[in-house]
């Protein structure tokens, strides 16, 4: 069995927590009636591997209040060392089932998108508008700005005071920033969604389904972006050290000995 780290079924993978529930949606609406506020952390391999590296980052994650497997690495890993089904969630899909959900049931929930290049969480809230005009978005801002703006930006939210903060600035740069400025509003839950914006207005697309659900969404990617190329070494590097440190486990061997 893996680590059981703390409520809501928690799991670790390479010393990161990970949430294996049944419904993640239904998680994030009750932290939204109640008001109390939440991290959410997609987590896949390249990130965990970013955070073997990156202790503030690491830190980051721990404290999250959510961390869904976002990766098909992750996600077998798990299904590996917990011998049952987890299911993939991919991050843009249960961002996508909350707005929704939110323009549909909660049309007075508040609903911010900040990141990606100029006018393109403009036109993402554009088109989630169109789709359901419930939808509450009160506002939006781009990723890229000079540190006046982005003060600017820190006043907008502290006024606003948005239930739902979607931050698509890229790993890890979204996750610091959210663990920075989250104490501006403490009953809004805010998501890390990387470059869903892009998908959302319409710039990139999502790989095929029959790749994503052969766990080849990265392959997509990298014939999208070949620029990733080095980002993605990661992937090899993730299924080498979590499945060593695994077995270890299995075999409970302490992880100290690794
Ligand atoms: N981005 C941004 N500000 C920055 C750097 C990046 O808003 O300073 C945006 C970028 O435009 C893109 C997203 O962050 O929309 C990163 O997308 P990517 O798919 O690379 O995210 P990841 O794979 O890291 O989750």
């Amino acid at each position: 069995m893996g680590t059981i780290l703390k409520s809501h079924g928690a799991f670790s993978v390479l010393g990161l927590p990970v949430n294996v529930m049944g419904n993640y949606s239904a998680w994030l609406l009750e932290r939204l009636q109640q008001r109390s506020g939440a991290h959410v952390v997609t987590l896949n391999a390249e990130m965990t591997m970013q955070a073997q590296r990156n202790q503030s980052l690491a830190e980051i994650i721990r404290n999250a209040e959510l961390i869904i497997p976002d990766g098909a690495g992750i996600v077998l890993y798990l299904r590996l060392m917990l011998c049952q089904t987890v299911q993939r969630i991919p991050g843009i899909e249960l961002a996508e089932d909350l707005l929704r959900t939110l323009g549909t049931q909660y049309t007075d929930k508040k609903v911010f998108f900040y990141g990606g290049a100029v006018g393109v969480a403009g036109k993402a809230a554009e088109l989630w508008q169109q789709e359901g005009p419930g939808l509450n978005i009160v506002g939006t801002c781009s990723g890229y700005h000079s540190p006046g703006e982005a003060e600017e930006l820190r006043h907008k939210l502290k006024q606003l005071q948005p239930d739902v903060i979607f931050v698509g600035l890229g790993v890890p740069r979204q996750e610091l920033w959210i663990s920075q400025n989250r104490d501006l509003c403490p009953q809004a839950i805010w998501i890390g969604v990387g470059g869903s914006f892009d998908i959302w207005c319409g710039r990139k697309t999502r790989a095929p389904r029959w790749l994503a659900n052969n766990n080849l969404e990265w392959l997509y990617r990298l014939y999208q972006e070949p620029w990733r190329w080095k980002r993605m070494l990661a992937l090899p590097e993730f299924v080498l050290k979590a499945f060593v440190s695994g077995v270890w486990e299995k075999l409970n061997i302490p992880q100290s000995v690794l």
